[in-house]
């Protein structure tokens, strides 16, 4: 296998498609949802997502498990933490040009729905603000950026352009979420975005995941 469990940190982060959940920095600075706390760790500390596959003992952060995502998506549970989400919004990570995307979409008041499928499982608001911060290729400003559509005119299409510019992701919440199990995969399709937090700096949600961890944000 490619995977190592212990990556050097200054390793060039990501090859393409490597999910948030493959995540290799420090993660001790960063406040820890009880659900994940609850975990099982990597030999680093490192709290083990809940679709990691094992192999001989050891998590393979860069990969996905086919039955443990798909156990995921047919009983609500989230990706991170493996318990199960409440009915209503569920949360991802998205990169920076799926970021992008929502926010042309939100600026022209356009529904948004990823038209590709990703294999990245939705999970709890306070899981994917910890997985934005604690996986380094979100938190780099010098990660890949999306193309940017053309910009509509108007106050609030500059505002959301305002705010995802420079944006390398950002956590989303989508209404509704489909999900398909096929025989290698499970494929998931998020529609509504319902919240939409660009991130440029790896300790923009470090507020936000502390105030949801205080009980704040029990939106939905
Ligand atoms: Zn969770």
């Amino acid at each position: 296998m490619p995977e190592r469990a212990r990556p050097a940190p200054d390793e060039a982060w990501p090859a393409p498609g490597r999910p948030w959940y493959a995540w290799r920095v420090r993660f001790d600075t960063v406040p820890t949802p009880p659900a994940v706390r609850d975990r099982p760790r990597d030999p680093r500390g490192y709290p083990v997502p809940a679709v990691t596959p094992w192999e001989d003992g050891e998590p393979r952060f860069a990969l996905t498990d086919h039955a443990r995502s798909a156990d995921c998506a047919r009983m609500r549970l989230c990706a991170v933490c493996g318990t199960p989400m409440p009915p209503g919004s569920v949360w991802r990570v998205v990169g920076a040009a799926e970021s992008a995307a929502i926010a042309d979409a939100l600026a022209a008041g356009r529904p948004y729905r990823n038209l590709a499928p990703t294999t990245e499982g939705p999970g709890h608001r306070a899981c994917m603000l910890y997985a934005s911060m604690v996986c380094p290729y979100l938190a780099r400003p010098n990660a890949r950026r999306g193309t940017a559509a053309p910009q509509p005119d108007g106050a609030a299409g500059r505002a959301v352009r305002g705010a995802a510019r420079g944006a390398t992701g950002a956590v989303a919440a989508f209404g509704a979420y489909e999900y398909a199990v096929t025989a290698t995969q499970v494929l998931f399709r998020f529609l509504d975005v319902v919240e939409f937090l660009p991130h440029d700096t790896s300790d923009v949600h470090l507020d936000e995941l502390r105030a949801e961890l205080a009980g704040r944000g029990q939106r939905r």
